[in-house]
């Protein structure tokens, strides 16, 4: 449901004067007055499928964008899964113990995306995110978009690579620049928790996952070779499914 923006710059002075006086961009304050003259519209009215005019857009990929994944498909074959336009929220979580920090950050990458990420194919595990720079690349809003991104990518350790639009792509040069990846992911897969962190040493109090800091829970395994043995599981998860053993000290019956 869309509201015109005449409606929308009509409705609710008293909470557009407010959200002005913290300081919300009028752009801010029509999304938050839209939102909440969706939010009411919708409430009394049966869904019905000519409220819902939805077409198919045919630029779901660029011109460009298909041709680099055509070339960028041919080179990894069975060995990678390309996913197009992944959003960085279903790609990343935030973990400072916060949440209103949470939220914060989580809103700075929302609606954002990387071009392709690239996944290990029988765990779906994302391994390498990629860019693809044309001249919107050279602007500066997008200069301050791509450097976000790239901030998130590092900050989870998520390898992030760039190629420039070209007419033509060199198989050769793309497969060294991608493949590199997957062979450094196997060998750190093969350690439990990804790659080694310090982990904090064992005391009395709950644990810090050692992949992005938050408190450990307690908790019961309900099956596998250890079922109704207890060790720390991340309060994250499922975004993050870190465990450590439990030392035989802390047991609680
Ligand atoms: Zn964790």
């Amino acid at each position: 449901m869309s509201h015109n923006r005449t409606e929308t710059k009509d409705r609710f002075p008293l909470l557009r004067k407010i959200l002005k006086a913290i300081g919300l961009p009028d752009e801010a304050i029509d999304d938050i007055v839209e939102r909440i003259l969706d939010w009411l519209s919708t409430k009394d009215q049966p869904a019905s499928p000519a409220e819902f005019p939805f077409k198919l857009r045919d630029d779901f990929l660029s011109n460009a964008e298909i041709s680099f994944c055509q070339v960028l498909r041919g080179v990894v074959g069975d060995r990678a899964v390309l996913c197009p336009k992944v959003n960085l929220g279903d790609l990343f979580f935030v973990a400072t113990g916060d949440h209103r920090k949470n939220r914060a950050l989580a809103n700075r990458v929302d609606r954002k995306h990387v071009d392709f990420l690239l996944c290990e194919p029988k765990t779906m595990r994302p391994v390498l995110g990629i860019e693809l720079d044309d001249k919107s690349h050279d602007r500066s809003d997008r200069q301050a978009r791509d450097q976000l991104v790239e901030a998130v990518f590092h900050a989870a350790r998520l390898p992030l690579v760039r190629f420039a639009v070209k007419s033509a792509y060199a198989p050769a040069e793309m497969e060294s620049q991608v493949m590199p990846h997957f062979q450094s992911q196997l060998s750190a897969a093969t350690l439990p928790n990804g790659p080694a962190l310090p982990i904090s040493p064992p005391s009395d109090s709950t644990p810090a996952c050692p992949k992005c800091g938050s408190k450990m829970i307690l908790r019961t395994a309900k099956s596998g070779p250890n079922a109704g043995g207890q060790f720390w599981g991340c309060s994250n998860f499922p975004r993050c499914r870190s465990v450590l053993p439990l030392e035989p000290d802390q047991a609680r019956k």
